[in-house]
């Protein structure tokens, strides 16, 4: 057999990160398995469905490298891959059904359930549909559509338990009676999503089915439906759903929640993934850092975790922190490139120095935005307001050593340097200790407040190298 998943989103907005989950974990299951991964647009919401959202959603899917082997814009023997598209299908499969009396017409309008529905609920009993309908003869149907009457296509509810295996739930049982007869294709005949699923699944011979546990109700009408056609049902894994810190469903007051705002905030997509993967899923060897692309077989259904993930921000920060580190330096600089705004001098340093710049602060940075404060360390003429920097400036002590650097820097600017090196700054703490005779504290944040105008901040050994001589002497005049 072989495996067949597939992605459905709805194309009613941006591309979710809960959708980037989901979409994750079948592209990968179908590449552990050497199977297909396809991706079918869930658009029959006419009034919201919109091509934009579903050019978004593609481009967002490419941008994490989830790329589907059969789908809308690339094709299949399956498709088509749009449910707009498939309505002749639905219509021939409802029918179907019609015809071995699983299904009826209902001619039931919406103000008579309704008011059914409030009487039902006023005397606490479920508001079921009550089958007024569901033993019309044929000959009723055809004359009371001939008299011009709409009817919807509802589904013979079962009156039986129902159970299945699930890969991350277990055995799920739903007991008998938790649905009534309900409707599968609209009066305008537009298919309801469970019917539109079954009948999308079954053709297009999905065999896995991996999305969240918030569809696990869902799972119900669609085995009922699944049974009707006498077709087994896929294999299903509900994973765990997304939540916020306050335990609610993962939404926009948790803040950016869509795959496109990352990108415009310059996270890595293999940071994404990475962190997306581990909520709901676990890596064999417990690593919280890898490359989903190279999971291969380690990927499978068995390490799905039950319990609701919490998003949580300052984890992904840290795991983009991590991809980041691990990036060829020329990588990083591609990148820091783009977010550091056009007027920063840092443009204007060459590349051996951009370079440099980027071997040391690659590791100082979770996230690429991060990186202009990052180096405003070589390039700042502020002073710090810190109360240590302050004590370090009072020293009796440091008034020596910012004349001393004074001479040292006007000389090497003299000697035609653009920068002192790291045997310079060694140079000038063995003078400090030896002829001016300040050591430990006095000396370390000493040199560091003439140097920097800070009392804490990276290595000097790394930073003075990379700032230009014209702001160290700057600053000592300041
Ligand atoms: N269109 C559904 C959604 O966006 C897909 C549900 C499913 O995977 O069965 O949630």
């Amino acid at each position: 057999m072989t495996v067949r998943v597939r992605f459905a989103p709805s194309p009613t907005g941006y591309l979710h990160i809960g959708g980037a989950r989901t979409a994750m974990y079948n592209y990968l299951y179908a590449k552990a398995m050497g199977g297909k991964y396809i991706l079918r647009i869930e658009d029959t919401d006419t009034e919201r469905s919109e091509r934009k959202f579903e050019i978004s959603q593609i481009e967002d899917l490419k941008w994490l490298g989830i790329t589907h082997d059969e789908g809308p814009d690339v094709g299949g023997e399956f498709g088509p891959y749009r449910q707009s598209e498939r309505g002749h299908i639905y219509k021939a499969w409802g029918e179907k059904l019609l015809d071995a009396g699983h299904a009826y017409h209902c001619f039931c309008t919406e103000a008579e359930l309704t008011l059914k529905n409030e009487i039902a609920l006023a005397e606490k009993r479920d508001p079921q549909y009550d089958g007024k309908c569901r033993d019309l003869s044929k000959e009723v149907v055809a004359s009371r559509q001939a008299a011009g009457e709409v009817a919807v296509i509802r589904f013979k509810a079962p009156k039986k338990a129902y159970a299945f295996n699930d890969h991350v739930r277990g055995h799920v049982v739903f007991p008998e009676g938790m649905v009534g007869d309900f409707v599968i294709i609209r009066a305008n005949g537009i298919p309801v999503y469970n019917f539109a699923v079954v009948v999308d699944d079954a053709t297009m011979k999905i065999t896995h089915v991996i999305r969240a546990e918030e569809h696990l109700p869902n799972t119900l009408r669609q085995l009922m439906i699944y049974e009707a056609f006498g077709v087994t049902p896929p294999e299903f894994a509900h994973g765990s759903l997304l939540i916020g810190e306050d335990r609610q469903k993962l939404s926009k007051r948790h803040g950016a929640t869509s795959v496109n705002l990352y990108k415009e905030m310059h996270y890595l997509p293999a940071a994404l993934l990475n962190y997306l993967c581990l909520l709901g899923w676990s890596h064999p060897d417990e690593t919280d850092v890898f490359d989903v692309h190279s999971l291969g077989i380690m990927f499978n259904l068995e390490r799905f975790t039950k319990a609701s993930a919490i998003y949580d921000i300052i984890k992904l920060n840290f795991i983009n922190g991590q991809h980041i580190h691990k990036l060829p330096v020329e990588t990083v600089l591609g990148e820091v490139e783009k977010v550091i705004p056009a007027e920063h001098p840092f443009h204007k340093m060459d590349h051996a120095w951009k370079m440099n710049c980027m071997t040391i602060f690659r590791e100082k940075i979770n996230l690429f935005t991060e990186i202009t404060s990052q180096i405003d360390v070589l390039f700042s003429l502020e002073v710090s307001a810190d109360a240590e920097y302050i004590d370090a400036k009072s020293w009796e002590t440091t008034p020596k050593i910012r004349e001393y650097l004074e001479i040292e820097i006007a000389n090497a600017k003299a000697a035609g340097k653009k920068f002192v090196t790291e045997e310079d700054l060694n140079n000038w703490s063995t003078h400090v200790k030896g002829e001016l005779k300040i050591k430990g504290k006095q000396l370390f944040m000493g040199m560091r407040a003439v140097l920097t105008h800070q009392a804490h901040g990276p290595d000097l050994k790394f930073i003075i190298p990379l700032t230009p001589i014209e702001i160290l002497e700057k600053r000592i005049h300041l």
